[in-house]
């Protein structure tokens, strides 16, 4: 036996070192051979749309070249749906079409920087669905959940909040009641203000609505303030300090308004209150910040570095909670937790009903690897999306669970997707948002 060979038989066979160039490519094929990585190339990428709860959701399918491997992505941005698909099944395809699946960061790079112009919300859902749907591959070839392959967990499940909506006040709260009798620690609450079109809240109740200079719902801001601090009143007073209470402001108001109404709550001990300013006036969160201690969350509408990047590192916000396939998918709301978790803020992602199953297990996958995670919000899944999206994450006790399966541990089942296509509602908008305007006429954020 010669030198070589006693090492080798001494050390194993992982000292490349020692090994001719001939031997190390055998070892290569066997351990890709034994492992299960021959690196599979992309054969197709298709859009779903489905809407099994009555809004638009788009699902990126990712199929290669090996036999029953393939991902599913999130790709939804409902209010502009439609337009998703042609941005993956014309740009996109063509562009990826036979890369190896395996090298997540270079293909979200490459989709970046082919438009050119970027950081929109179309591009950037195109691309998170890509993005999600190569996690999904990845996790299936490893055989493991998306959270073991980025380090695994840190805490068993997320601890969540509900929505607790309401026309009247009394409503509300007896809404917030009925989760925390089923094991919810944090709720949302959210009250109408009669006569105006608010944001959540059920309706303007009773009153008759406030006609306005223009034809349609009115809003204004001073009324809705009034009638969200009444409810706080009410809701500690009955609910105890022990729930988490949240607000969405939903960015309805101006920026000065904000500061003075983040101050006026600040005796409440809110968990958060959520979007006080819109993405255009956020040089105003250091104002609030200087002048009372209600914890802020901002990020929903976001797109870009250049908006949550200021915010966590000069610490003027509490809580980053982007759309995650709105900020380009799980690879880049990685980068935002970890840039979070080194100045202090801490994650709650966007959970809405207009993110699809596989973006739901996208933030619960965040938020059980996150260090930094702070809540998430959470929207039950009705039995028709359960028949579309086998698999979806589960609520027990107020915190939710990923899927221990492989990837994000969901099948999507294609016919029954297509039993709920996307319908144009008797607006015509095809799931855009109507008008929202002052009662001057003036159209206003919604
Ligand atoms: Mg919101």
């Amino acid at each position: 036996m010669n030198r070589r060979s006693i090492l080798k038989s001494i050390a194993g066979v992982g000292l490349a070192g020692l090994m001719t160039p001939r031997e190390q490519r055998a070892q290569q094929a066997v351990e890709k051979a034994v492992r299960g990585l021959a690196r599979p190339k992309i054969k197709d990428i298709a859009v779903i749309e489905t809407a099994p709860a009555g809004v638009r959701l788009d699902v990126v399918k990712i199929t290669t070249d090996q036999d029953g491997l393939y991902g599913y992505g999130c790709a939804t941005f409902t209010q502009r749906a439609d337009l998703v698909k042609p941005a993956v099944e014309r740009y996109l395809k063509p562009l990826l079409k036979n890369h190896t699946v395996d090298k997540i960061e270079d293909i979200w790079q490459t989709c970046y920087d082919s438009s050119y112009w970027k950081n929109g919300p179309v591009l950037n859902n195109a691309i998170s669905g890509v993005d999600l749907a190569l996690w999904d591959i990845k996790g299936r070839m490893a055989n493991m959940p998306v959270y073991d392959l980025v380090g695994g967990k840190c805490r068993e499940a997320a601890d969540v909040y509900a929505h607790a909506d309401g026309g009247e006040i009394q409503q509300v709260i007896d809404n917030a009641k009925r989760y925390m009798g089923q094991g919810f620690r944090n709720v949302r609450m959210q009250v109408s203000v009669p006569g105006y079109q608010g944001y959540a809240g059920g309706g303007g109740g009773a009153v008759p609505p406030v006609k306005g200079l223009a034809a349609g719902p009115v809003f204004e801001p001073l009324p809705y303030i009034r009638r969200v601090l009444k409810m706080f009143d009410a809701a500690r007073e009955q609910l105890g300090e022990d729930v988490g209470l949240l607000h969405d402001v939903h960015e309805r108001v101006t920026p000065n308004e904000a500061v003075r109404f983040a101050k006026d709550l600040e005796k409440y001990h809110l968990f958060f209150m959520e979007d006080p300013l819109s993405p255009e006036d956020i040089a105003y969160f250091r104002q609030i910040r200087q002048q009372c201690a209600t914890p802020i969350a901002m990020g929903e509408l976001f797109n870009s570095p250049h908006e949550w990047t200021p915010l966590i590192s000069e610490r003027l916000i509490d809580y980053i909670r982007c759309h995650v396939s709105q900020a380009g998918g799980f690879t880049p709301a990685r980068k935002i937790a970890i840039l979070g978790e080194q100045f202090g803020v801490k994650t709650a992602w966007h959970g809405p009903g207009d993110v699809s199953p596989i973006g739901h297990m996208a933030n619960v996958t965040l938020d059980v690897v996150s260090y930094n995670f702070g809540i998430q919000e959470y929207t039950p899944f009705n039995a028709r999306t359960q028949e579309v999206f086998s698999g979806c994450p589960v609520c027990e006790d107020g915190y939710l669970w990923p899927s221990t399966k492989p990837g994000w541990g969901i099948e999507v089942d294609e016919k029954a997707a297509a039993k709920y296509p996307f319908t144009n509602p008797a607006n015509g908008l095809n799931g855009g948002w109507g008008e929202l305007r002052k009662g001057d006429g003036q159209i206003i954020k919604q």
